[in-house]
């Protein structure tokens, strides 16, 4: 045992529990995560605190010290306090044993070790003594610094048996490899460990999805993402998770014609999204946009987390590719219509996971089905019109798909990459100016419904929808401006051609 120094106890929190702990008789430890995070330096609100004996009780000694509500979960036995801007979670310590043929662990009271037993990781299974005669001593019974320093991910048990009991923690193993890594400091886990998640990867199977899901937006909001979903290629997770991403791997070559690596390139698109949203954070430049809750405008603000759902956007954006790939003897490869038909994809892929159907969702399928469009704007030509119709269409996600789509320009070629690069820079200046001199993005028609109705003195019908699609088209086509004189105007043009005229005669 070595004796922390260096602050990592300089919370307040700390000598309240132990002095509390002291008092009530049983011994308390900081453990998990918190720990890790303190060798590495890297800043957590999340404290775990373990207690040989009641962790409820434990809590609400210390709440009633501190005068903190205490939220109680009977069912985990755990109990979890706020304190001064950290979250502070309570458990007892714990002995858990599982029969092969039932999922549920026999759980009983244990010690610390016990607990530190069941625990995923070496570098997960640190804790640090709140005792008042080795207050701050590291209690590291699977050499977890060493692990941590050189970069390692390893079971503190057997791993088959580790895996076997929690199928999830092969998924968290790949998670904090992504979350841990960084260029100097790599992370990797430990040989014999793959091993034992490539054996075990079915396992997967009796997870919920909701768990699942849990961990694959964590490995999402990594720096590089990149690095979770290759291990969990590698090891094949991903097939139990999202098949329809290894669906991407591979290049076909056709009379010597090779096309783009589809998977690489996606995690390649999620890695420059993530840099980008990281660069925008910093900068506080990242903006977000909402509609108005009741009214026809947007609240701005500036994003200071990265968006999971931006992320899922990028990880899904060529997901129409295998299904509309063809090999044309002139043009060589196409995927003709993958935006297309990638966006249909998306409810099935989000209700496979058991991921909501709502907003999110139609989120990310407008950013597939339009991920395309910014930059075939250039070919088609940087029009005011096809730039206000792409303004329409992208509403308040057109931050997010200009992201996207500059992310996705990943051409090994230079010369390509600075060509597209400056097309699109063309297309965000069009943008910018179509923006300011029109109210395009939370477009709401001029004409409504009910005042075609009884303009022209008639019943719910087709022809309604048309006139008003006329009159989007002309405003959108920079035929007409934004306003309900011109608006009005051209609709009654178009409904003469319908023969319907005004009923009091205007
Ligand atoms: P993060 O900073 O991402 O929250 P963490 O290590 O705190 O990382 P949590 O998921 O919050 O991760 O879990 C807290 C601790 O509980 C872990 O450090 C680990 O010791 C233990 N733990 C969590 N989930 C499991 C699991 N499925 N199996 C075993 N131990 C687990
Ligand atoms: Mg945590």
């Amino acid at each position: 045992m070595s004796t922390i120094t260096d602050g990592y106890l300089d919370n307040p929190i700390f000598p309240i529990v132990s002095a509390v702990a002291e008092e009530s008789g049983v011994r308390a430890f900081v453990i998990g995560g918190y720990v890790r995070d303190c060798f590495l330096g890297r800043k957590n609100n999340d404290i775990d605190i373990v207690v040989e004996g009641s962790g409820i009780a434990l809590a609400e000694a210390v709440g009633r010290k501190v005068r903190s509500k205490v939220s109680v979960f009977k069912n985990f036995g755990t109990a979890m306090l706020r304190y001064k801007g950290t979250e502070i979670e309570f458990v007892g310590a714990r002995k858990e044993s599982y029969r092969r043929d039932s999922r549920k662990p026999i759980v009983e009271d244990g010690t610390l070790e016990d607990d530190q037993k069941r625990r995923d990781f070496t570098i997960n299974a640190m804790a640090f003594s709140l005792q008042k005669n080795d207050y701050g001593a590291l209690v590291d019974p699977f050499g977890g610094i060493k692990d941590l320093a050189a970069g390692i991910i390893r079971t503190p048990l057997d791993p088959d048996t580790t895996y076997d009991d929690d199928p999830l923690r092969m998924l968290r193993a790949v998670r904090f490899v992504s979350k841990l890594t960084t260029p100097e400091h790599p992370f990797h886990i430990v040989p014999e460990s793959l091993e034992s998640i490539k054996r075990n990867s079915g396992r997967l199977k009796i997870l919920s999805k909701e768990r699942i899901v849990d961990e694959l937006n964590k490995i999402l909001l990594t720096a590089r993402p990149s690095v979770g979903f290759k291990l969990m290629d590698q090891t094949g997770l991903l097939e139990y998770i999202l098949p329809q991403l290894i669906k991407l791997k591979g290049v076909e070559t056709v009379e010597g014609k090779g096309h783009k690596e589809n998977f690489s390139h996606t995690l390649q698109v999620v890695d420059n999204v993530a840099d980008e949203e990281l660069r925008g954070i910093a900068a506080g430049t990242l903006k977000n946009f909402e509609p108005e809750q009741d009214g026809d405008g947007f609240i701005e603000t500036v994003r200071t987390e990265p968006y999971v759902w931006l992320r899922w956007a990028a990880l899904l954006h060529d997901i129409g590719k295998p299904v509309t790939k063809r090999f044309d003897p002139e043009a060589g490869w196409t995927f003709y219509g993958h935006d297309i038909v990638g966006a249909r994809m998306i409810p099935k892929i989000f209700q496979s996971l058991k991921m909501p159907l709502n907003e999110k969702m139609k989120y990310v399928r407008k950013l597939v089905g339009l991920h395309l469009r910014p930059i075939s704007l250039v070919d088609d030509g940087v029009t005011d019109s096809a730039v206000r119709r792409l303004l329409f269409d992208a509403g308040n996600e057109i931050g997010d798909l200009m992201l996207l789509c500059n992310a996705d320009i990943t051409s090994k070629n230079p010369v390509k990459v600075a060509r597209l690069k400056a097309n699109f820079d063309a297309v965000k200046e069009k943008l910018a100016e179509v923006e300011a001199k029109d109210a395009i993005r939370n477009f709401k028609n001029p004409i409504s419904g009910d005042y075609v109705m009884e303009l022209f003195g008639i019943e719910p019908c087709s022809v309604i929808g048309e006139l008003k699609e006329y009159v989007k088209n002309a405003i959108l086509d920079g035929k007409i401006d934004n306003n309900f004189d011109q608006a009005d105007q051209i609709m009654r043009e178009k409904a003469l051609e319908y023969g319907l005229r005004p009923v009091d005669g205007s």
